[in-house]
């Protein structure tokens, strides 16, 4: 609740506007509603999911074209041209995400610039509908909305309701693993976020916003050219998410508030409003990169406790998925180029035990990982679970088998509390469907109550309850190792795959690791343990295989390795 104080803060100063100004502010304030209802979608593709929309004023476009056709040149009710403007939107807003598919970064920020240019030849070259370059009358909507002020209101209304949309997307498992396909999207493909899915459906959502948008400045414009949609205003939109924040809906909205209202103040400046908007951006992002939004976040400005321990309590692992089987590598045969990194390998993994992988640098341990989780696929010889052969190249189907993992280099969505991150882990444990979360329905509501109580019971497992609410990027290495062990016990895993969790850890902290390890394996998890120190790995594992340049160098119970001549002369360095 005390996050939305904000919000209602603005919504309530916005209700007071009438009271105290003239009609002109009426038009700037309903501008700034129009814009918000655009960027409040867009943020979720942009802040959320990291993708680089910069041409987002064509959805404006085709909205703000849909509905004044409509009306002017068949009739229809201006306030169901909207709703068809949303629709148009929505299908479009999927046509120009689909590229991100595919490509990264600024190549898809060039397909939707492309798309933009399109849109707006076609708006000028198809004049028996749009007008051309005369342009074409906007809806006029009854009374009382044919006022300034009742325009501005009614803008207003649909601003705020699409704040209350956008935040409870974002305070969904959907918005969480946006951010995760953002900031780490190896470790979301490995709980199983399915990153097409998750962005057709953002797409389709902030399309619709966009087409509504457009409908409603066709109005506020009350005449559209082709000229009215420019690039200047694509830039704007984007600019205002990014001054925001990423991650942040308040920050954004403040962005957008600011960018608005700019030209007004700056009115004698106007030839130097690109220049303005171009200086802003620079300062705030070289003052405070994470935006407006880090600039308010004053929660995670307390400093941290420095000498805090991680106190994990092994107890509390409970509840683990039943596992179908063993998981058996036969004769499995991976070659990079003409490194063969593993070469002909099998293994045997078996729930209640812990299994130790060893072996020089590059031997093949994380490779081997990378085949059972299911990013690389073997040339040679298969990966089985039980009877049945894992899916190749499908680290996303491997959570609902429930293999878990956690990486050499924590792999962690920095901008979003321990918690959250730790939430991600069973993401596809949710049963609301995007839909319900976007009208916080009650089967999301009891999402979230559920995923929340089971991450904190992951944290406390490792240790980590404390910090369930800072910053993941403020944690130590140590503590984000454990972060993902807690980001994979959620998933209640069959098997937990760890690549080497004990790196830059602690003698302590490795001695609390091996307890938690061997708490797994006592519970049921099967535990392969990829690990450079040789006595967490003789203390714990059951069973251990040492590598060589891909191959079985040894394998056998902790006292036959110790035993083996050629591990101890060429590993064990003793
Ligand atoms: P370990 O985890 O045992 O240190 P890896 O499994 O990471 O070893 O690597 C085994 C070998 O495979 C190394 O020679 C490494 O250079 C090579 N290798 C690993 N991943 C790739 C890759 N994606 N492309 C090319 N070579 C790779
Ligand atoms: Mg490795």
């Amino acid at each position: 609740m005390r996050r939305a104080l904000p919000f209602f803060g603005l919504f309530g100063a916005a209700l007071l506007l009438p009271l105290f100004s003239n009609d002109y502010w009426a038009v700037i304030g309903a501008r700034a509603a129009v814009y918000w209802i655009l960027v409040g979608g867009l943020n979720l593709v942009v802040g959320y999911g990291g993708q680089l929309a910069i041409g987002y004023v064509a959805l404006l476009t085709l909205g703000a074209y849909t509905s004044a056709v409509l009306v002017a040149k068949f009739g229809v009710d201006p306030f169901v041209s909207y709703g068809a403007a949303g629709l148009v939107g929505a299908v479009a807003g999927v046509v120009v995400g689909l590229p991100a598919l595919r490509l990264r970064t600024f190549y898809f920020a060039m397909t939707t610039l492309g798309f933009a240019t399109i849109v707006t030849q076609v708006a000028l070259a198809w004049q028996s509908v749009t007008g051309g370059g005369i342009g074409i009358g906007g809806p006029e909507l009854p009374k009382p909305f044919d006022s300034p002020w009742g325009f501005y209101l009614f803008a207003l209304a649909l601003a705020a309701f699409v704040t209350w949309l956008s935040s409870n997307v974002a305070q969904s498992r959907f918005g969480r693993a946006l951010v995760a396909v953002r900031d780490a999207e190896v470790a979301a493909e490995a709980v199983g976020i399915s990153k097409p899915h998750l962005l057709t459906t953002v797409f389709l959502f902030a399309g619709a916003c966009a087409g509504v948008a457009g409908g409603l400045f066709a109005t506020l414009q009350s005449y559209i050219t082709p000229e009215a949609f420019s690039f200047d205003l694509s830039v704007t939109f984007f600019i205002a998410i990014l001054v925001g924040g990423r991650g942040s809906i308040l920050g954004p909205l403040i962005g957008n508030i600011i960018l608005t209202l700019l030209p007004e103040f700056a009115a004698p400046l106007v030839a130097w409003s690109t220049f303005l908007y171009a200086a802003l951006l620079l300062g705030i992002v070289l003052a405070m990169p994470g935006g407006i939004a880090a600039m308010i976040d004053f929660k995670n400005r307390r400093p941290l406790a420095s000498n805090r321990a991680i106190l994990p309590n092994p107890a509390l692992i409970s509840g683990h998925g039943t596992a179908r089987g063993d998981i058996v590598l036969k004769n499995v045969v991976l070659a990079f180029g003409g490194v063969r990194a593993i070469d002909g390998l099998d293994m045997t993994i078996r729930p209640g035990e812990v299994h130790g992988l060893i072996g020089p640098n590059g031997s093949g341990k994380t490779t081997t990982l990378n085949v059972i989780s299911g990013y690389y696929a073997p040339q040679e010889g298969e990966a089985f679970l039980g009877a049945s052969p894992l899916p190749h190249g499908a680290p996303r189907a491997r959570a609902a088998l429930g293999i878990a993992r956690t990486f050499q280099t924590p792999r962690l969505i920095g901008e979003a509390s321990v918690l959250e991150n730790v939430m991600i882990g069973a993401t596809i444990e949710g049963n609301a469907s995007f839909v319900e979360s976007v009208f916080s329905l009650p089967r999301h509501h009891r999402d979230e109550k559920h995923l929340t109580a089971k991450a904190m019971q992951a944290l406390a497992t490792v240790g980590l309850e404390r910090l369930a609410e800072v910053r993941a990027d403020r944690l130590q290495h140590s503590e984000l190792r454990f972060m993902e062990i807690a980001r994979a016990l959620i998933l209640n895993p069959a098997f937990i795959l760890l690549d080497e969790p004990a790196a830059g850890l602690s003698g302590d902290e490795i001695k609390r690791l091996g307890e938690l390890i061997k708490a797994m394996a006592a519970q049921g998890i099967g535990v392969l343990l990829v690990e450079h120190h040789a006595d967490l790995i003789f203390d714990i594992c059951d069973h251990v295989t040492v590598l060589n340049l891909g191959k079985e160098l040894a394998s056998g119970s902790p006292a036959d390795i110790r035993a083996h001549k050629e591990v101890v002369s060429a590993y064990l360095g003793g």
